[in-house]
């Protein structure tokens, strides 16, 4: 199960794959970080979630 880049947590997986929460990708880069919805909820847009995300 894929865990939060940020708190940490788990995230709860959904049907047909979906996680709870989203997926951040840095330009350039491969590597993907999920990011819970709790994160998502707290960090409003993109540029702060991604200044979270070490
Ligand atoms: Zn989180």
């Amino acid at each position: 199960m894929a865990k939060c880049t940020i708190c940490g947590n788990k995230i709860a997986e959904l049907f047909l794959e979906k996680l709870k929460g989203t997926i951040i990708k840095k330009p350039g880069k491969s590597k993907q970080y999920p990011v819970c919805f709790e994160c998502q909820k707290k960090f409003k847009n993109h540029e702060e979630l991604m200044k979270e995300i070490k």
